[in-house]
């Protein structure tokens, strides 16, 4: 049993606990509470700290740690073209190394579930999904990859260039394997896998159509990009006379087991079939202005009652961001756009935890510090500077983000002191840098 003690607790799903205690036993939370906890127990004084559920990672694509700073100042459509045929050169070793600087880096701002869409498979290269996979299970998160597919190249109409493209039939007896392999669909599951074909743009309507049968057969849930970018909405109504989400919703890609990514071109229709379906939107509010995609309409979305989580997106679209930052990022644009009242530091931080636990389908397990869910926890230091705010979820959430000063996978400590102790921050950020150099030299 740990017990961590005399700390503030926001378990988000219910009223803040301002001096308290989380007792944790085995991979569970076993009591939260006010006061002092009267059983045994190895103690952790959370005097100065404030303690929140482990933030959930909702859009990533981990191999781009290797590609970062490529085309700083372009589009979407620009940035892709000129980075397909350089990821088109990546191998296993590429990806173990992106993913386990990409994961620690996530474990070190405060996530410890952590999704990831890789969408791109060159022949020849090694077990690139494996390879990634052991890497979180180095770090030590939770892992929600999705196995990504492009099967429409240029000469189909598609942006990718026909290399870096997969047939249909090749994309889908893969990803079936990948779900039969690896898919732990238990409780407390440190590894599930979703389908996730890359974006109206690279992928064919009977691509999606197939990955949907597929992924529904198998009790996965279903991921992709939608509506980023306006180049994106021009391209769906050239080739499909719609707009990218009735074009997703034609094909069977609207419900609750479908969460997509930027979701930032929404109209007023789209924001009530999110609703009324539960299709979930991952949230990326610096990738979006990186590209110059836009703000996307979160906080409707939210007030409609439809899931909203969070993602840092590729560190190729949104450059060393941390997760922690992005619940500061998206309350301040929400803000910019609709004004002070849009999104309060409580709604984005729920949108961090609970919002990423059901857009994966695992609000009965994670999201909140609650008895019985998995003890998956970031306790953060809110003393030193900090202190000249009285409410800690505001000091939390303003400013730059307080030290880390343990996270927790359930039961088990992945960060100390902002530090990582499963791998070392050192073998991590060293395997980064070697990905980067191996892919430039590929
Ligand atoms: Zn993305």
């Amino acid at each position: 049993m740990i017990v961590i003690e005399n700390v503030y607790v926001v378990p988000v799903t219910g009223a803040e606990i301002p001096s308290g205690y989380i007792a944790i036993d085995g991979d569970r939370i076993a009591a939260v509470g006010a006061g002092p906890y009267e059983g045994e127990g190895e103690r952790v004084d959370g005097r100065g700290r404030l303690a929140t559920p482990g933030f959930v990672n909702t859009h990533h694509h981990l191999y781009q740690w290797a590609s970062q700073g490529v085309t700083p100042d372009g589009t979407l459509f620009e940035w892709l073209v000129a980075s397909y045929r350089l990821w088109g050169r990546m191998d296993a070793e590429v990806v173990h190394g992106a993913a386990t600087a990409g994961l620690g880096w996530l474990a070190k701002s405060g996530c410890t579930t952590a999704s990831d869409h890789h969408y791109i498979f060159p022949k020849g290269r090694g077990d690139l999904f494996d390879a990634e996979i052991q890497a979180a299970r180095e770090v030590g998160l939770r892992f929600h990859p999705g196995r990504g597919s492009m099967d429409r190249g240029r000469s189909q109409g598609g942006l990718p260039p026909d290399e870096v493209v997969e047939s249909m039939d090749d994309i889908l007896s893969a990803t079936e394997a990948a779900v039969r392999k690896y898919h732990d669909p238990s409780f407390g599951s440190m590894l599930r896998i979703a389908v996730a074909p890359c974006s109206p743009f690279s992928v064919s309507g009977q691509l999606m159509i197939e990955s949907a049968e597929l992924a529904r057969s198998m009790g996965v849930r279903l991921h992709t990009h939608g509506a980023e970018t306006l180049d994106e909405d021009e391209h769906c109504k050239e080739q499909f006379g719609m707009l990218p989400v009735q074009y997703l919703e034609s094909l069977g890609w609207l419900g609750p087991d479908v969460w997509l990514a930027h979701c930032v071109h929404l109209t007023d229709d789209d924001i009530r079939r999110f609703a009324a379906t539960g299709t979930g939107t991952a949230h990326c509010p610096s990738s979006n202005g990186r590209l110059g995609a836009g703000i996307a309409r979160v906080s409707e979305l939210m007030r409609a009652g439809a899931p909203v989580g969070l993602g840092v997106d590729g560190a190729a679209s949104s450059e060393m961001t941390p997760l922690a930052g992005e619940i500061r990022m998206a309350m301040l644009l929400q803000r910019a756009r609709y004004g002070p009242d849009a999104l309060t530091a409580r709604q984005a931080l729920e949108m961090a935890t609970m919002g990423g636990a059901r857009c994966l389908g695992r609000a009965d397990e994670i999201g909140s510090l609650e008895v019985g869910k998995l003890a998956d926890v970031a306790l953060w230091r809110v003393d030193g500077f900090y202190a000249a705010i009285d409410d800690p979820v505001v000091a939390f959430a303003y400013g730059q983000t307080p030290p880390l000063a343990r996270l927790i996978v359930g039961g088990k400590t992945v960060v100390e002191d902002g530090e990582l102790r499963t791998v070392s921050d050192q073998v991590a950020a060293e395997a980064g840098a070697v990905a980067h150099r191996r892919l430039l030299a590929n």
